[in-house]
């Protein structure tokens, strides 16, 4: 049976907040600990031009840590500069990817800064459009406490180069013949049938959802398998 992840994208103190103030009532209601991808510092105007600032934001993410949920540092600025794939080339546009290391160290300081100046500690990071690259590790190592990164493509969590990798493998609820399955949805763009949809499935299916906080983390290496699935699929988006 697999074990389910949902992942949250894009909170800051520009979103759609009755979205999201709906979001956090489903999952309440089943008792769902998500893993929220946080922007420290939003600085992307497809988000800073739509939304109204939310001057309680921090005090939603001050809520969300006493229930339980996992708050990730998501970026920095959230701002595309670069049109790279790095290790996970999913897209091809990157906050990171292809950035000096220097540069990253920078922004990831700044990034953990500005949580930590809001009493969040965070331990997972994921980057924007799913991209990084390995600069994006190092400056990870040496200027966090973070070693999970939530994106790859895989069957079950792997260790690797001092990482935990978490798969995402989905943009909705589905079920998915994996052993850890991460499904990310970003609420500021969700419609009425996305959250009955995800209803319908946590109804059912609510106790396979696991907190990244209550998973047993292995130093699991990375499989053959996996290597492989990774060669062919990202071969195919090249
Ligand atoms: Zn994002």
């Amino acid at each position: 049976m697999s074990q389910y992840i949902l992942r949250l994208d894009d909170a800051s103190d520009y979103m759609d907040v009755k979205k999201w103030q709906r979001m956090e009532e489903l999952l309440d209601q089943y008792g769902i600990k998500p893993l929220v991808g946080v922007i420290p510092d939003n600085l992307d105007s497809s988000l800073t031009d739509t939304y109204e600032q939310d001057p309680e934001f921090w005090d939603k993410t001050a809520r969300w840590k006493e229930k339980g949920w996992e708050l990730a540092l998501h970026g920095c600025y959230h701002k595309y500069t670069t049109k790279e794939g790095g290790i996970n080339p999913v897209n091809q546009r990157s906050e990171f990817a292809g950035v000096p290391l220097d540069k990253q160290k920078e922004m990831i300081r700044h990034g953990v800064d500005v949580l930590k100046g809001h009493d969040i500690e965070p331990k997972v990071f994921f980057a924007p459009s799913h991209i990084f690259d390995e600069n994006t590790l190092v400056a990870l190592k040496e200027e966090s406490d973070i070693r999970i990164i939530s994106d790859t493509i895989a069957n079950d969590v792997y260790f690797e180069n001092d990482f935990y990798f978490i798969p995402q493998q989905s943009r909705r609820v589905r079920k998915l013949p994996f052993k850890v399955c991460t499904f990310c949805y970003h609420p500021n763009m969700m419609k009425d049938e996305d959250f009955e949809e995800l209803e319908i499935f946590l109804k059912g299916r609510h106790s396979n959802f696991a907190s990244v906080q209550d998973m047993k983390l292995k130093e699991r290496p990375i499989s053959n398998f996996v290597r492989v699935l990774h060669t062919i699929y990202f071969e195919k988006r090249r």
